[in-house]
């Protein structure tokens, strides 16, 4: 609005108006927002995208969107970005949690709001915060694992190390079978976070897991589909692919194929039309200094954030077709044509 109004008028403005009006405008008649996303290369980000743009749109916004592309100096620089050029909320996914405190600042001072989402941005003084309950999540995961097999080998696939929503994910997995650990029914053969939640890693992780342990896993607790697939492509070169119980989580197109063909034996679906939707909502609420309706406190480490947790849905073969139902694929998607 600032910008838009200084250059009002003048030559400059004719010029420039048609870029500015798609990148910034801070005014809460039409508010902007940045939505800077970790990595858009990951299937449910670019869903997530859509979703959040579309809720924004009807709701009266403008949406800026970036791709860090995994790199966390670049999505920081990008974040900075937007709050020059005056947007009126930052909504972050964060590639590292623990590297916002600064930037966030400097968005306050700059009027801008700030949303952690998905993600909670760690020790720093985010707004709010907006996910699925990422801990019921890995309850979910663990749950159906230990259904189909409640005692053995199991190895545990855990999530990116500069994501808080692998070590939730880990606290509610442990929550299902840490009594059988301790009475000796489940025996942790091997433990391992995945940088970046890379599938590719997470298949050679696994390949070396199997060749340590002769090839004696009898579950794999992996934290998302992506790092699930690379496992269940390791497992597959063993003959092993339906034989090892495996988790994942997003419900992403491969995942609810490999559901459906019994390779993998749950994936945890998130409805992400709901998530960006509400978060939407909750953005240009604070932006308009409305009280949104929050349901939860979580402790980032420096102050308890007001947060909204929504409520994942964990799938399996028996209810898979819950996302052909919700709408989330269409019958000829899921079936491959
Ligand atoms: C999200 C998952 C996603 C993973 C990798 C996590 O923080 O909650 O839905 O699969 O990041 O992008």
């Amino acid at each position: 609005m600032k910008l838009l109004t200084l250059l009002a008028g003048s030559a400059a403005a004719i010029a420039l108006c048609l870029p500015l009006a798609t990148t910034a405008s801070a005014s809460s008649a039409k508010p902007v927002i940045g939505f800077s996303i970790d990595d858009l290369r990951v299937e449910r980000w670019a869903r997530d995208r859509d979703y959040f743009t579309a809720a924004a749109k009807e709701l009266g916004a403008d949406v800026i969107v970036t791709s860090a592309d995994a790199n966390e100096q670049k999505q920081v620089n990008q974040v900075e970005n937007m709050i020059s050029q005056k947007v009126d909320a930052v909504v972050i996914v964060p590639m590292n949690s623990k590297v916002f405190a600064e930037v966030i600042d400097e968005a306050h001072k700059a009027g801008v709001k700030v949303l952690s989402y998905d993600r909670l941005i760690l020790n720093a003084d985010e707004d709010a915060y907006i996910s699925f309950d990422n801990e019921r999540v890995g309850t979910m995961e663990a749950e159906a694992v230990f259904k189909a097999k409640p005692e053995g080998n199991y190895y545990l696939l855990g999530g990116s190390p500069t994501d808080n929503n692998a070590k939730l994910l880990r606290q509610g997995q442990m929550k299902v079978i840490q009594a059988a650990v301790d009475s000796g029914k489940i025996k942790i053969v091997g433990s391992q976070w995945v940088p970046e939640w890379s599938p590719t890693t997470a298949m050679s992780i696994m390949e070396n897991a199997l060749t340590a342990a002769n090839n004696k896993i009898d579950a794999v607790v992996a934290s998302n589909d992506g790092t699930a697939g690379g496992a269940i492509q390791a497992l597959a070169a063993q003959n092993l692919a339906g034989k090892v119980p495996i988790s994942g989580q997003d419900a992403d197109l491969a995942a609810v194929k490999r559901v459906i063909a019994g390779t993998q034996t749950v994936t945890v679906y998130k409805p992400l039309k709901l998530i960006a939707s509400e978060a939407a909502k909750l953005t240009v609420q604070l932006i308009k200094g409305e009280k949104p309706a929050y349901n939860a406190e979580l402790d980032n480490g420096a102050k308890k954030i007001p947060s909204l947790l929504l409520t994942p849905i964990a799938l399996t073969k028996d209810n898979i077709d819950t996302v052909i139902k919700d709408g989330f694929y269409t019958k000829d998607q899921v079936e491959g044509k």
